[in-house]
C-alpha cells in the first residue's frame, strides 16, 4: 500500500459529514486552501485501534482554525466520532490519522469571505516516520527560521507554515540528512520540521520554551513521563552554541513518536539511558487503551 500514490488508493475518507469512497474525496483546483495556504490540519496515530490523545488533537484543530480566523462547522464531539469511524473503517489497528480543514472554492481571492469551510479525515498505514529511526537520525541546520509570533500565527498547525518546513526538509534530505533543526527568528533552537526537540546534559532534560512554535501533544506527554520518573525538565531558551554540551538528543511528535538523534550539523550525540527510558514509557502509554 505504501508505494501506491494517495489518489489511487482505495478505502474511505470522511468529508464534510459523510463517508466517501477514497478516490471521490476530492477538492476543486480553484480552492482557497490550495492557493493561499488557508488550511489547518492534525496528524495523529491510533494504536490498537484507539487514537492517542484524540480529543486534544480535535481541540487543537479547532484552536488552529480560530487562529486562522474561521470556525469549524463540526464540533469536537463530531470530529471524535468521525475519526473513530475512519479508523474503524480502515480495518487497521495502527494507523496515522490526518484531519484537515480548508477554505473552499466558492471564490478565489486573497480575502476568503464567502468561502465555505471544509473538513476531511483520512487514515492510512504509516510505520516509522524516519527510516532506521532507532539508529538515531542526522539533522542539518535549516537555513530557514521559524517566524516570529507577530509574523504568523505560530501556535496554529496551519498548512501555510509548512512551506518553510518543506523547504528545509527537502534541502536536508538532498544533502543526505533525515531532517533539519530550525532556529526561531531570534536564532534560538526551535524545533525540527515536524517534531519538537529535547536535549539532555548531566541527567537533566532541556527543551526550548514553545513561544514561537507548536507546543506538541507528544512534547507535553513526554515532559509528563519524564517528570513521573523524577527527571528534571527545564524549558528555556536554548542557543545553537550550546549544542556541543548536550549528551542525548531526541525528537517528539505524533508521526515521529520519540526519535533519537545522533548528529546535528557535525556534532554527535549518543542515544542513552534517558532516551531509552522515555521510549519504553511512551510505548507502554500509547499501547494502553485508556491513554486516549
Ligand atoms: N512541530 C511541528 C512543526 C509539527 O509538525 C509537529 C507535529 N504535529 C510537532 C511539532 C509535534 O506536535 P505533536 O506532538 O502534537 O504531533
Amino acid at each position: 500500500m505504501a508505494d501506491i500514490p494517495f489518489h489511487e488508493r482505495d478505502g474511505w475518507i470522511w468529508m464534510n459529514g459523510a463517508m466517501r469512497p477514497w478516490k471521490d474525496a476530492t477538492a476543486h483546483v480553484l480552492t482557497h486552501g490550495l492557493h493561499y495556504g488557508s488550511g489547518v490540519f492534525e496528524g495523529e496515530r491510533a494504536y490498537d485501534g484507539v487514537i492517542f490523545k484524540s480529543r486534544l488533537h480535535s481541540e487543537r484543530l479547532h484552536r488552529s482554525a480560530r487562529l486562522m480566523g474561521f470556525a469549524l462547522p463540526f464540533s469536537v464531539d463530531d470530529l471524535e466520532a468521525a475519526k473513530a469511524e475512519v479508523v474503524r473503517k480502515s480495518g487497521l489497528a495502527s494507523v496515522y490519522v490526518r484531519a484537515i480543514a480548508w477554505r473552499g472554492s466558492e471564490k478565489l481571492s486573497v480575502s476568503s469571505h464567502g468561502n465555505s469551510i471544509n473538513v476531511a479525515i483520512a487514515a492510512w498505514e504509516w510505520g516509522d516516520y524516519f527510516a532506521d529511526k532507532m539508529k538515531g537520525i542526522r539533522l542539518t541546520i535549516a537555513p530557514w527560521r521559524r517566524p516570529a509570533p507577530d509574523t504568523a500565527p505560530c501556535q496554529a498547525k496551519a498548512a501555510g507554515l509548512y512551506m518553510i518546513c518543506t523547504l528545509s526538509k527537502n534541502l536536508a534530505e538532498s544533502n543526505g540528512y533525515q531532517d533539519a533543526l530550525m532556529m526561531d527568528w531570534r536564532g534560538q533552537i526551535a524545533e525540527a520540521t515536524g517534531a519538537n526537540i529535547f536535549l539532555t546534559r548531566d541527567g537533566v532534560i532541556h527543551t526550548p520554551t514553545p513561544d514561537a512554535f507548536l507546543n506538541g501533544i507528544t512534547r507535553q506527554t513526554v515532559i509528563g513521563l519524564a517528570k513521573a520518573r523524577g527527571m528534571d525538565v527545564v524549558e528555556r531558551a536554548i542557543w545553537p552554541n550550546e549544542l556541543a554540551d548536550f549528551e542525548e538528543v531526541f525528537l517528539t511528535g505524533s508521526a515521529a513518536e520519540i526519535t533519537p538523534v545522533r548528529e546535528i550539523g557535525g556534532i554527535h550525540f549518543k542515544p542513552g539511558a534517558i532516551t531509552e527510558q522515555l521510549l519504553n514509557d511512551f510505548a507502554a502509554l500509547t499501547r494502553r487503551k485508556n491513554a486516549a
